[in-house]
């Protein structure tokens, strides 16, 4: 909708040709103004379509600026208006300020030349609607601005700004409508009303106001001022849309440059931090790896690898899933598939660790211990990539071993008779408190026998000690080979004195153990010259026998034992006697 439709007589003068693309045809001549405009800017030349809205009249608008044809006009043009348009083309106020400078030098000028009581200039504003860039009121000799005119509030009007290049109202009063209410909207003076749209590239970026207090008949030199005045905001205002665009490039390229510099720089230290990592890794004596959980295939490992296991990372990775199953030994297969497992199940931070043993390329066994934790898991929190480290403790294992071989042999020799190689006393006193547990907890008959050589005191006066020693250790592995259960056990009790721990023996076991033992000290055959009861080295025994703990110790065991030797040797030596605990055996 458009004011002409709502008017009853809109008339056109003489130039007006219509459209938009009739004034962007029309050159603001420099032979006028002393400034070339960019040829986009365009404001409403008199050429161009002029709408004069009752009560004003039409008038005629010859180009007063370049057209030949305006010539009787442009001489009519004061020659002090002219001159100040010329100055105020060459202002460089208007090239060089803000726009608000600007638009304020404009509107100021433009109520001196066209001699209205105020002068506006609006512009589009990016929040929808025309923002007052400039008010000159020469009554009050101010300016004012930052006035808007919402595009939603005043649509009839701003809509009606694209159908025309000039609007006259000689008296505003006579208005209805849109006219009507801008001036309710204290916008507009009710009086005379001059407005040019100001146009930029055909586009529609804001218009100038000229208001007189008073009906007025606005002459055709007045209009032509103010489309000049207009085409130089339009002017004015692109060449600060430029300079802002410039600025704003400007802003944006080294907004970009310093973006690039700092997105190289954080590219370089990234790559840097990156090669200080793997510095890390690659110095690590302990090996790094990353697995998948779900097949165990390899996901990273680092270099250390090969001085380990002789295997380089890619051999591994081309190993395939589960390739640490490949390469542990046997025996600890099953425990490894078992820790993996507990991966499924631990929290984020909590480590599984065990020891392994993995074949090495050249086939010997080194040792692991291998500490893993999640290191990824899916959107369900199951884990998909497990970190771990690996470190060589070969050394350590074999040290360990070794330890314990020395440990045992200590163990073993501090149970041993350093002379006889048989079990010590200590020995002695612990498994027979062993086998007395034994008894205790359901274990049949326990038997004990204490031997003695006999006469030996003379057999070291005869022969030596040295030789007594000898005899000691003949006598000693005569016991040991008399004695044929593995649970059976000799010790050297003291001096030339011998126990025998016989675990699950009855009397008649026990007897013939006795038997035994005797006979195989005799067939040692050392002879002894001094015996009194034999040519050669014999013994006397004591036995006892028990087949229930309950009242009874070991020393009672012991004491019995005791009992026979001396009733042994009481009769005569070379012989056994046996001597019972008191309500403790059995047949
Ligand atoms: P009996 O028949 O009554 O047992 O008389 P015996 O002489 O064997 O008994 P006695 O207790 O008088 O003497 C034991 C001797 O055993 C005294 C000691 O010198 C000797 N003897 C003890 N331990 C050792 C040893 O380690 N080496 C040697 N050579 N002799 C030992
Ligand atoms: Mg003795
Ligand atoms: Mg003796």
């Amino acid at each position: 909708m458009s004011i002409l439709s709502e008017q009853s007589a809109p008339s056109q003068g003489p130039h007006s040709s219509g459209r938009a693309g009739s004034h962007q045809s029309t050159p603001l001549g420099p032979t006028a103004l002393p400034v070339q405009p960019a040829a986009d800017c365009t404001a409403s030349s008199p050429t161009a379509q002029t709408t004069a809205l009752t009560p004003s009249k039409s008038i005629s608008q010859p180009d007063i600026l370049s057209s030949p044809a305006s010539e009787p006009l442009s001489a009519s043009l004061s020659a002090s208006k002219q001159q100040q348009l010329q100055q105020l083309c060459q202002n460089a106020a208007l090239y060089n300020s803000e726009l608000t400078v600007a638009t304020a030098v404009i509107t100021k000028a433009a109520v001196e030349i066209i001699g209205a009581d105020r002068a506006s200039l609006w512009f589009y504003d990016t929040d929808d609607c025309f923002k007052l860039s400039n008010r000159y009121d020469a009554t009050a000799q101010a300016h004012s601005s930052d006035l808007k005119i919402a595009i939603a509030e005043h649509t009839p009007y701003i809509e009606t700004l694209s159908d025309r290049d000039c609007l006259l109202i000689e008296d505003t009063s006579q208005m209805q409508t849109v006219i009507r209410c801008l001036i309710q909207a204290n916008l507009l003076l009710a009086g005379a009303f001059l407005e040019v749209p100001i146009r930029v590239r055909a586009q529609l970026v804001g218009f100038l106001w000229c208001e007189r207090k008073s009906a007025y008949q606005w002459s055709a030199l007045e209009q032509a001022s103010a489309v000049s005045i207009a085409l130089l905001s339009a002017t004015t205002f692109d060449s600060q849309q430029q300079r802002s665009l410039t600025h704003t490039l400007s802003h944006h390229r080294r907004q970009l440059k310093r973006e690039t510099i700092e997105r190289e720089q954080a590219e370089q230290a990234w790559q840097e931090s990156q090669r200080f990592i793997q510095g890390i890794i690659d110095a690590s004596t302990n090996i790094l790896y990353v697995d998948s959980f779900a097949d165990g295939s390899n996901f990273y490992i680092n270099r250390w690898i090969q001085n380990v296991l002789g295997y380089t990372p890619g051999d591994l990775q081309k190993l395939g899933p589960h390739y640490l199953e490949q390469l542990v030994h046997a025996d600890d297969k099953a425990l490894m598939a078992a820790e993996r497992r507990k991966l499924s199940y631990i929290n984020d931070g909590e480590v599984v660790e065990n020891e392994y043993r993995f074949r090495h390329r050249r086939g010997n066994w080194r040792w692991l211990l291998c500490r893993e934790t999640v290191f990824q898991r899916d959107v369900n929190g199951q884990p998909t990539q497990i970190f771990g480290t690996a470190t060589d403790i070969t050394k350590r294992k074999h040290a360990e071993v070794a330890l314990k071989e020395f440990n045992e042999e200590l163990e073993r020799l501090a149970r041993m008779d350093g002379l006889t190689q048989v079990a010590n006393r200590r020995s002695f006193d612990e498994h027979l408190e062993k086998e007395w547990e034994n008894v205790k907890n359901g274990g049949s008959a326990l038997s004990l026998i204490l031997c003695d050589i006999d006469y030996f005191k003379s057999f070291n006066d005869t022969y030596g000690h040295q030789a007594g020693d000898v005899c000691l250790k003949k006598v000693a592995k005569a016991l040991e080979k008399a004695v044929k259960r593995n649970t059976d056990r000799v010790a050297r009790y003291g001096g030339e004195e011998f126990a025998i721990i016989l675990p699950n023996t009855n009397l008649a076991g026990l007897k013939k153990v006795a038997i035994d033992i005797q006979t195989a000290v005799k067939q040692l055959g050392i002879l002894h010259s001094q015996s009194e009861v034999s040519d050669y080295v014999t013994l006397s025994l004591g036995l006892s026998l028990i087949t229930s703990t309950k009242d009874a110790r070991p020393d009672m065991l012991i004491a019995a034992a005791d009992q026979g030797l001396y009733q042994a040797k009481y009769e005569g030596r070379d012989r056994f006697c046996l001597s019972f605990i008191e309500g403790t055996i059995e047949g």
